[in-house]
């Protein structure tokens, strides 16, 4: 029998494989692990790649993991002009530098990879959503470290709502400004791999977390109504990140 298991991903992590990012892979998983990270989703621009590359650097992220740290591949799709980011992860064949989001959607879901909308609101990609894209979404960033800082997007909370998917709090670690205590926990069935860490993302079995409390809850009265959460969060933010920095 197999035993499930709680772990922490830090998620949607760019490298020095990403063309407006410098740090190495290798540095990430040690600076992640002084922080008691053990799984690195990362996520890399598009733009850049190619199918040989993907291939390299899919290799390059088992090179880099360690028995503390895994780090997972991933490509953060965009579109032609760049407004819609859609981070995949999984098994995915190289789609392209910038393909149509909605076969990056399609695609994925076939393969059996892990599709999520990344910051609806940068550049107001939310209006370019297509409500057919949401069942193949596994997952709507309602807290993005580099663009919402200190509280998750009451917006994207409301989206990630009313399109009935779960929520994702992502880094979107360029630099060390985007070091913060927002962690996705992941019940994985068994020993920490590659394939154990996706079917947990597909199968929905994660729970979004800042500060180790539900995000989600964090950001949601009783009654539904979304708080006023950067003033509650402020709070504790100075408090936890004493601990994190
Ligand atoms: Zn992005
Ligand atoms: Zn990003």
């Amino acid at each position: 029998m197999t035993q499930s298991r709680r772990v922490r991903a830090a998620a949607h992590i760019h490298s020095e494989w990403s063309d407006d990012a410098a740090w190495p892979l290798e540095k990430l998983v040690e600076s992640f692990r002084r922080r008691r990270v053990d799984v690195l989703l990362m996520c890399e621009h598009s733009r850049g790649f190619s199918n040989a590359k993907w291939s390299r650097y899919v290799e390059a992220c088992a090179r880099a993991s360690t028995p503390e740290v895994l780090v997972v591949p991933g490509l953060e799709y965009n579109d032609a002009d760049n407004v819609v980011h859609v981070p995949v992860w999984g098994e995915v064949p190289f789609l392209g530098e910038t393909p149509e989001i909605a076969e990056v959607l399609t695609r994925a879901e076939a393969e059996q990879g892990i599709a999520v909308f990344a910051h609806p609101w940068r550049r107001d990609a939310w209006r370019r959503f297509d409500p057919q894209w949401a069942k193949h979404l596994t997952a709507v960033e309602v807290w993005n470290r580099k663009y919402d800082g200190w509280a998750p997007n009451r917006r994207a909370l409301a989206l990630r709502e009313e399109l009935g998917v779960p929520g994702f709090v992502s880094l979107d670690f360029h630099t060390a400004r985007q070091f913060f205590p927002l962690a996705m926990e992941l019940t994985l069935d068994g020993a920490t791999t590659r394939q154990t860490v996706e079917s947990a993302l597909r199968e929905g079995h994660f729970e979004a977390l800042a500060f180790s409390r539900s995000a989600l809850r964090l950001a949601s009265g009783a009654t539904g109504t979304v708080l006023a959460a950067a003033e509650l969060l402020r709070g504790v933010a100075a408090k936890a990140l004493r601990g994190f920095r």
